[in-house]
């Protein structure tokens, strides 16, 4: 499949019809999904409006935006009119919601087709897609092993083509860590770009919504259309957004010297040597465009996956209260009295993950434990923004592995919460500071599954990061490479 400058070329000279291009993404689902399972809802009939509506437009010589008629997939934790939007959860399995979104509110007024909802761990709880109430997605790389997650169904649509871009959320490195293990660009947006309206809140202070696509030129286009002010959201920022995807250059030559900053403490135990020697690869690669190079220390990176794992599930705890078999969503049956359909509910209705991460969350913000375990975990995210605050006088960007390892095997890690909560040590930092951060293709190891090099950014310098990623990708050509599924 083509980018979306590409067939909009197409489009706008009548070469395709929205409708075939939507057609091509449709059947490819319906051949792929049988073994690759990233949609929990195609929306074939839907789509096809959309996209007969799109060439109605271009029929009636109407003007057209870069994202009209491109198929796009949207993960199932965004809200959308209509259409079931469940978060992989039982507990909201016939949650059909009565208001749309305001990001896929965005896409949809841009004329971009959305074919379905995409798979995820439950509530966006998971790095594997294996804490889906429905079935776990397969990676487009070698179908025994995980997309990643918790976006991972996103991330697999992308890389397996069933869609051109997507949208994913990334609450501690649901963007970048599955765009790590498919091959593919995600990108985090600051804290506060991307309005949250109609997003299903896991970890308010940390979740944002952000893009997938398969060049960084097709995930910049697709922010362009999804950031800017809401007032329906209390977090949105009221800031001038730039357009991401113009002025893009192949090399970072400029009149004061980029500086790009490698996260020592990044390279160490833990991280896989074939992953050490791709992201090493990808920096020297970086001078070569005209970047200046630093040793950075973040001496307190360390401590983010321990605070994160305190400050999620709290707010998770929170959040979840809501889904009591009362308002809305799955109520158990035969129930004695109000306590017992609570609990029958809750504890049918979550998977294990999410019970966990309710339990940590309640007890770490139960009177008592608060100081010592919330309290303390704010804390720590204060010194790990200094870091970055004190990284960014010296360097413009950072860069370091988006995951310590390549996609690991289906089952392998699903028994072991912690192991898995480790893999998201690299990613976790920029979440807590509410900064940007984009995972892009640098490399495979010797299966042939991808590797991601991550950079981070300054506080809404998306412009400066989308730059250097785009630069990188273009002097490659890992973003060519091709699932052989
Ligand atoms: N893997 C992390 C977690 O399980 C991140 C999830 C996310 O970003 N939504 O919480």
């Amino acid at each position: 499949m083509a980018s979306i400058r590409e067939l909009h070329e197409q489009l706008i000279k009548k070469e395709r019809s929205a409708v075939e291009i939507t057609q091509e993404a449709l059947d490819r689902i319906q051949v792929l999904e049988p073994k690759l399972h990233s949609f929990l809802h195609v929306t074939a009939q839907q789509a096809l409006e959309q996209a007969r509506a799109v060439d109605a437009k271009i029929a009636a010589g109407e003007k057209i935006g870069l994202l009209a008629g491109i198929p796009i997939g949207i993960k199932d934790n965004m809200c959308t009119k209509g259409v079931p939007t469940t978060c992989a959860s039982r507990i909201l399995e016939n949650f059909v919601p009565p208001y749309e979104s305001t990001v896929t509110q965005k896409l949809a007024d841009a004329g971009a087709v959305m074919v379905g909802k995409t798979n995820l761990d439950e509530f966006a709880m998971g790095g594997s897609t294996e804490n889906s109430a429905y079935q776990t997605t397969a990676n487009p790389w070698d179908l025994s092993r995980v997309p990643g997650g918790s976006s991972g169904g996103s991330a697999a649509a992308v890389a397996a083509e069933e869609c051109v871009v997507s949208l994913g959320s990334d609450t501690g490195g649901s963007i970048r860590q599955p765009a790590s293990f498919c091959g593919v660009v995600g990108l985090k947006p600051t804290y506060g770009l991307v309005s949250r309206y109609g997003l299903v809140a896991f970890a308010s202070s940390l979740d944002q919504i952000g893009p997938f696509g398969r060049s960084v030129e097709d995930t910049a286009i697709l922010l362009n259309a999804i950031a800017g002010y809401d007032p329906k959201d209390s977090t949105s920022l009221k800031v001038e957004i730039p357009d991401y995807a113009a002025s893009l250059k192949p090399d970072l030559k400029a009149r004061s010297k980029l500086r790009i900053g490698i996260i020592k403490e990044t390279f160490g135990e833990g991280l896989d040597s074939v992953v050490e020697q791709a992201v090493t690869k990808a920096i020297d690669q970086l001078q070569n465009l005209g970047a200046e190079i630093h040793i950075i220390s973040c001496p307190n990176f360390r401590y983010g996956v321990p605070s994160y794992y305190i400050i999620a599930p709290s707010e998770a705890s929170a959040n979840l209260a809501r889904y009591d078999g009362v308002k809305y969503g799955y109520r158990a049956p035969d129930a004695e009295n109000l306590l017992s359909m609570y609990t029958r509910t809750r504890s049918t209705g979550f998977g294990a993950e999410v019970k966990r991460r309710i339990m940590i969350g309640t007890y770490a913000l139960s009177a008592g434990y608060y100081d010592a375990y919330y309290l303390k975990a704010q804390k720590v995210r204060t010194l790990i923004k200094q870091d970055f605050e004190k990284a960014f006088k010296q360097v413009d960007v950072l860069a370091c592995p988006t995951v310590p390892t390549t996609a690991f095997k289906a089952g392998e890690k699903n028994t072991d919460p912690l192991s898995m909560y480790l893999l998201d040590l690299m990613t976790i930092p920029a979440n807590l500071a509410g900064l940007p951060g984009i995972s892009v293709p640098c490399g495979f190891d010797n299966n042939n599954l991808p590797i991601g090099l991550q950079l981070i950014g300054k506080v809404l310098r998306e412009d400066q990061l989308i730059q250097v990623a785009y630069a990188y990708e273009q002097s490659t050509t890992w973003h060519l490479r091709q699932p052989p599924f």
